[in-house]
């Protein structure tokens, strides 16, 4: 019987030797014939030993493919060459086309195996930071075989959905219109200032990498070797890398400290306002959270909607949103990226020696918060409200002007004060506030709380913090380095009596400024002073605990 040979497609990456895939090389030595487009075969010089080669010019891609099959068909080991991935505007599409034509069937006819390769978008998103984070397309603007109707309809559609777009054949010689006609699509529905990104040759010789943004991009050199890579409206740029974050929830913080998301708490409603709603009648798709706030539902009145409602709505209202925006798409400036809702987080109180709420803070507060958001009353004197908005400054306004004290959250430093017997134990509350106004906020490498009593009576416990300060017959009295929780808890160490009132800020400050520079990242003030020994001169004492405690993590 007649001797199949076997058809190797192989992509072989942007160009260098090094990102070459182990299979696509091994396909190449393999091959009695290698087939592909001059250049190319130039690329992989360095691989090919004695095997035939047939190159032909770039528009000889048909010949290429049916020769492939020719000589397949004949017995030999072929492979049929593309840059990048063979499956990407390349090389393997054509050569089944052919093989259909002829009516190839894997069972009977000749092998083909298809070796996978880094396409431009991979490899050129790698020299520009992490641009396809998120949903991304290609479009080729190469108009030879598609209808330019057409891909203009696509780059209006990816436009306006949001996704990143890497354009391949951006321009060549004689097609040079396409890359004005594709900008002034996308600048209907993204900012100017979009980040955009050019490489041209990647991982080749002539290596160039452009970051530009929208409006600019036509300003620097586009080739038939260049891809062009359009971020989506929450791409950013950071120390010159193009950056588009995983997801679309970006949160406010107050002075824009970063402070994350917790794993538990990603998945909780409120903070992802926009996610079509899991629940089923069963119940049996809830997370914990959702299931704890069925369990508050049942204590509470019947809401006027339920969850699944809620989302449905928002649903409905983002359709109404697109549905819109293709209808006045002509006629103004409009972005699938028009702002989004995004968690502004902070903590309010009174303030830090105040612990009286008004009725009209109250009332503010629900306002401010409305029904997606949420309150949580914590240990700090706070509390913390999310809440989804696309304008945190009027949030913060609001809050300010019903006289509340507004704190990030997070790994920050909270100062936490007695009520001075309601004001009676005064003297001490300016240096409170002093402490408040200089280092409140302050971003650390682990929360950090400053406990401050007016009185030796300590009744808010401040010598269980991380730094306690007790008032006490005109002076201060310093403790550092308490853990404040855990059966290993214990309070911090008395460093200094009568310390003088004017130094007492400087001091702390200047205690806190050395944890800030010098603590490891999620290190609390407790194991930092146990590990440095010795802050600004209070020297750490170990104290050996009676008997040794077993480690009991939470949930065990
Ligand atoms: N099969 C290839 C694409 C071929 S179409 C792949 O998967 O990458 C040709 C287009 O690919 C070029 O116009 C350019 O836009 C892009 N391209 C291919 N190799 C590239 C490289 N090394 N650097 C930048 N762009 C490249």
């Amino acid at each position: 019987m007649e001797q199949k040979g076997k058809l190797f497609i192989v992509g072989f990456g942007p160009g260098h030797f090094e990102h070459i895939t182990a299979r696509a090389k091994e396909a190449l030595q393999e091959s009695d014939m290698i087939i592909g487009y001059k250049t190319y075969v130039e690329l992989i010089q360095g691989l090919i030993d004695d095997q035939e080669i047939v190159s032909t010019g770039m528009t000889e891609e048909v010949s290429r493919a049916q020769e492939a099959v020719k000589q397949a068909e004949r017995g030999k080991k072929v492979a049929v060459i593309s840059s990048g991935d063979a499956g990407v505007y390349g090389m393997a599409g054509l050569v089944f086309e052919v093989l259909i034509e002829k009516g190839w069937k894997e069972e009977t006819g000749v092998a083909v195996e298809i070796i996978p390769g880094i396409s431009a978008i991979n490899s050129c998103a790698s020299l520009l930071g992490a641009p396809v984070m998120h949903d991304a397309c290609t479009i080729s603007l190469s108009d030879h075989l598609t209808p330019w109707s057409l891909i203009e309809k696509r780059v209006e559609a990816a436009a306006q959905a949001d996704f990143v777009i890497a354009l391949y054949n951006p321009k060549s010689g004689r097609r040079t219109r396409q890359i004005v006609e594709t900008q002034k699509i996308l600048l209907k529905y993204r900012d100017p200032k979009t980040p955009v990104g050019l490489v041209k040759s990647a991982y080749r010789e002539r290596q160039q990498v452009v970051i530009t943004n929208l409006e600019e991009m036509l300003d620097h050199d586009i080739g038939m070797l260049t891809t062009v890579i359009i971020g989506n409206s929450s791409t950013f740029l950071y120390d010159g890398k193009m950056i588009t974050p995983r997801g679309y929830q970006r949160k406010y913080t107050l002075n824009s400290e970063k402070q994350r998301l917790k794993p538990h708490q990603r998945l909780s409603r409120e903070a992802e306002p926009w996610a079509l709603s899991q629940e089923d009648e069963t119940g049996e798709s809830q997370t914990g959270n959702e299931r704890k706030e069925s369990t508050m539902a049942a204590l509470l009145p019947p809401k006027s909607k339920t969850d699944a409602n809620d989302s449905l709505e928002l649903a409905l209202e983002a359709l109404g949103m697109v549905d819109k925006e293709e209808r006045s798409a002509e006629k103004s400036f409009i972005t699938a990226g028009q702002p989004i809702e995004s968690i502004f987080e902070l903590a309010v109180s009174p303030g830090v020696a105040n612990k009286r709420f008004t009725p009209e803070q109250m009332i503010t507060l629900a306002e401010v918060v409305g029904s997606n958001g949420s309150m949580e009353y914590t240990p700090n004197h706070q509390i913390v409200l999310r809440i989804p908005t696309t304008d945190p400054d009027m949030v913060t306004e609001k809050l300010h002007s019903a006289g509340f004290l507004l704190m990030p959250i997070g790994d920050v430093l909270t100062v936490k004060a007695c009520d001075f017997c309601d004001g009676e134990k005064a003297e001490s509350i300016p240096y409170a506030e002093e402490l408040q106004e200089r280092l409140g906020g302050m971003a650390l490498p682990k929360e950090m709380n400053i406990g401050f009593n007016g009185c030796g009576m300590a009744c808010y416990k401040a010598v269980m913090e991380d730094i306690g300060i007790v008032y006490r017959k005109g002076k201060f009295d310093l403790f550092l380095g308490a853990k404040p929780a855990g059966r290993t808890a214990h309070p911090a160490q008395p460093v200094a009596e009568g310390i003088e009132p004017d130094q007492l800020v400087d001091l702390v400050a200047d205690i806190i400024e050395f944890y800030q520079e010098k603590g490891h990242p999620n290190e609390r003030f407790y194991k930092f002073f146990k590990r440095v020994k010795e802050i600004k001169g209070f020297k750490h004492q170990e104290i050996a605990p009676k008997i040794k405690l077993e480690p009991a993590p939470c949930g065990e």
